[in-house]
């Protein structure tokens, strides 16, 4: 039998403290509780049925804080992944880090466990932007953490930066960017600050002193032009790598590869069905075990909504979405459903047909939630 392609995504939701801007599912707890959880996450993965019909192209470890978590803990864990799926040669498997909680001998055993890549959450370096994130670390701790990944032999590192922060100029982004890029991590991940519901950043929105819109702007295109100085490409909305680093599970996701989300809260992507894992806490501990209870709001997806999904994903890398791929999955072309909306885009500039891709400009990235809300 031919084995699927398939993602899995592990979530540890533990966080030291939560920062200001933060809707992810993560909260501090004790070691006691981190055992519990390690147990539930176990019998979780033991519990997935069909596991060897899959090959697992990525793994990815986020959160939350994983690195928070006892490297015994995380090394029973992936040791129960990796007896129950089959993993490709080349399969990425990234853990997600913070500074200030990465130490010479964790990332040692990281990488004996057989993690290639770590993806650190940097956000910034300056200690009053830091500050003002709620973030746990300084700039001097993100220095040592980056040090002491390279030092572990980690030579496949992301660092995650956040653009469009409280009282941030330009000319700060722009210091930050070059920082980091002088670094020469492999991958680059540049997102700006979004204002999530329920954060204590949105309650206190109006005294943020937030960059205006054009300066925000202003700050996405040229992140593409520094960034390029130091050899680096955009081949997503956000995300920049060197040649050949870029983000495996990320692209999966674009492409819509089936993922697997083990944990808290995780969602997943199997058989055209997507669910998400309970987000309860007690339930999860005890129910971990028992898909039909833990597995809610579980949604089918139709023909319509896998193409609309694939247009929108993949519309979000630099290299579009490949016209064979489209044929070959929905056995009939792009243009056969958006000749219209494709035509509109082309002929203004805003969209390209290269080689067999159709994909945004740059003129069309910048405006590229207007565009993908056309091919819904
Ligand atoms: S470290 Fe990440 S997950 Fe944890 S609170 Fe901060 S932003 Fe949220």
């Amino acid at each position: 039998m031919k084995k699927k392609e398939l993602e899995l995504y592990v979530h540890i939701p533990f966080c030291a403290r939560k920062c200001e801007y933060c809707d992810f599912l993560s909260f501090s707890c004790s070691d006691g509780a981190k055992v519990s959880y390690t147990d539930a996450l176990i019998r979780e993965i033991d519990s997935f049925p069909d596991a060897d019909h899959y090959r697992v192209i990525s793994a990815f470890f986020g959160g939350g804080t994983p690195s928070l978590l006892e490297s015994h803990s995380m090394r029973m864990i992936m040791n129960e992944i990796k007896s129950r799926f089959c993993f490709s040669d080349k399969a990425e498997i990234t853990l997600e880090a913070n500074p200030g909680t990465l130490t010479a001998e964790k990332l040692e055993a990281y990488r004996r466990m057989g993690f290639n890549r770590i993806s650190i959450g940097c956000q910034s370096l300056s200690d009053v932007e830091l500050r003002r994130l709620g973030r746990i670390h300084t700039a001097e701790e993100f220095h040592e953490s980056f040090s002491l990944a390279r030092n572990a032999g980690f030579d496949n590192i992301n660092v995650d930066l956040m653009s469009a922060l409280p009282g941030q100029t330009y000319g700060d982004w722009e210091r930050n960017l070059r920082e980091t890029a002088r670094l020469a991590p492999e991958h680059i991940s540049a997102y700006s600050l979004i204002l999530e519901e329920g954060t204590p950043f949105y309650e206190k929105q109006a005294d943020l002193d937030l960059p205006d819109e054009e300066t925000e702007r202003l700050m996405y295109e040229k992140t593409h032009d520094i960034l390029e100085e130091y050899g680096y490409h955009q081949y997503e909305i956000s995300n920049y790598a060197k040649e050949g680093y870029e983000c495996r599970h990320n692209i999966g996701y674009w492409k819509r590869v089936p993922y697997q989300g083990f944990g808290l809260g995780a969602s997943s992507l199997l058989n055209e069905e997507r669910f998400t894992n309970t987000s309860d806490w007690k339930e999860y501990l005890s129910d971990s075990d028992k898909p039909d209870i833990i597995r809610k709001n579980p949604e089918k997806l139709e023909r319509k909504d896998q193409i609309e999904e694939y247009m929108i994903l993949g519309l979000r890398m630099n290299q579009g979405v490949s016209e064979r791929d489209f044929l070959e999955r929905f056995r009939c072309s792009p243009g056969d459903i958006y000749h219209d909306v494709i035509e509109k885009y082309v002929n203004t500039g805003f969209m390209q047909r290269i080689d067999g891709h159709i994909s945004l400009t740059r003129k069309g990235i910048s405006v590229s939630n207007i565009i993908m809300a056309d091919f819904v």
